[in-house]
Order: C-alpha cells, then structure tokens, then sequence
C-alpha cells in the first residue's frame, strides 16, 4: 500500500508538468472538479507523427514508427529510432534485434500483446542508422514526453547508449549508466544495452542484460 501511495504522490508531482505543457488539466484552487482543457490520446500523438516534418528525419522516411502496446504497460521500452525494417512496416522493434529483445521479455515474463509499449526516441528512421542528432532529438522530444504521460507505464526500460543518455540526461556510456535504477518524471528507469550490440558482442553484453532484466522482473514483482 505504501509503494501505491508513494507512486500516486509521485503523480501529482507530475501535475506542474502538465500545466507547463498545457495538455493536460488546469487546476483552480480546490475545486473537486479541475476543468479539462484539452485530453490528449495516442491516437492523437501518432497522427501528429504521421504528418510531421519538425525535422530532416522526415525527408527519407517511408513510414513514421510511433511505437506500438498497451495502454498502462508494465514497461515500456524505448529504444533510439527505427531501424530499416520498422522503417518499411511502421512497427517497432521487428528486425532481428527486434526478435531477439522479444526473447528478453519471454525470460521475464512479459509479452508484448499483455504488458509492453515499445517506442523509440525519434520516430522517423535516421539515414543509415547513424544516431539521431540532437537537434532531431529536441524536435522529436515532446512527443515521447506525451506518449509517457498517456500511457503511465509502471517502468521505463531505455534499450542502448543514446536513449539512457537522452531520457537519464548524462553524458556518460551504457556502460556506466546501468546497474542501477533511475527516475524520469516520477517513473522509475532502468538502462540497459541495445540488444542489436549484445547480437554483436554477445560475450560481453549478454551477462550484464540479464542482470538489468533480473532488475526489471524484481521491481515488477515488488508492486
Ligand atoms: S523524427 Fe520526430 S520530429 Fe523528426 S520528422 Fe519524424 S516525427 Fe517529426
């Protein structure tokens, strides 16, 4: 019952967010009743995607990838933009690392249809997979920040070096980041690597995974 009522004040904290961003509800002194301003749904997120040009990521895309799941998933995981295949299908995370992080979850229980959303941190697939820039991090950022706020997830698992440095705010390696947890605007985060670098490196990426995923399943069982 603590751990509930600690999350539910960690989501009025969540609140001044929502005034600044202006999405959300306006608060008025105590009225039983804040007055809506605007609601915001995915639904409306992934149009916005489907028609934005905020960046140069939008030039080369052949479909916008604004991440797929469940409404209130257990965890969302959130990678660092599509690869070629989620470019073709507009589906995250389907290739083989895709495939692979699938098995991840099989491990600790959790299923895509039943417990996660899986998104990235741009939505448009950069030209050969180099990193996104900043400048299209920036451009992109509110709509991750919108998704998060929709979607409550009880856990946020950054998969490799540039969502854990974006969401986490640092400029330090995977390698130092993970092994703990961290908090993005009242949820709790955990870093780990990217499963296409694991696909590569497996003998030194694939032992400290399973500890990240250990974590993972312990703070869900801890609900
Ligand atoms: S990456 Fe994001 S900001 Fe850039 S065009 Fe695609 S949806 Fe828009």
């Amino acid at each position: 019952m603590n751990g509930i009522v600690e999350r539910f004040n960690k989501l009025l904290d969540l609140s001044m967010d929502y005034l600044e961003d202006g999405v959300r509800k306006e608060h008025h002194g105590n009225e039983a009743k804040p007055e809506i301003i605007e609601e915001d749904s995915l639904d409306r997120v992934e149009s916005e995607i489907a028609a934005c040009s905020r960046c140069r990521l939008c030039e080369n895309r052949i479909k916008t990838v604004p991440g797929k799941g469940v409404l209130h998933p257990k965890v969302m995981i959130i990678g660092e933009g599509p690869g070629a295949e989620e470019d073709k299908t507009g589906i995250p995370f389907v290739g083989k690392a895709g495939q692979y992080m699938d098995k991840w979850m099989d491990a600790i229980d959790l299923r895509r249809d039943r417990d996660l959303f899986i998104g990235n941190i741009v939505k448009c697939r950069p030209p050969g997979n180099r990193d996104p820039h900043p400048d299209e991090i920036d451009a992109c950022r509110g709509y991750l920040d919108r998704q998060i706020r929709i979607l409550k997830p009880s856990l946020i698992l950054t998969v490799g070096r540039i969502a854990a440095q974006v969401l986490i705010g640092s400029s330090n390696g995977i390698g130092r980041l993970r092994g703990r947890m961290y908090d993005y605007k009242g949820i709790p985060l955990i870093p780990t690597y990217h499963p296409s670098g694991v696909l590569r490196n497996p003998e030194s990426y694939r032992k400290p995974v399973w500890e990240d995923l250990k974590a993972v399943r312990k703070f869900l069982d801890s609900l």
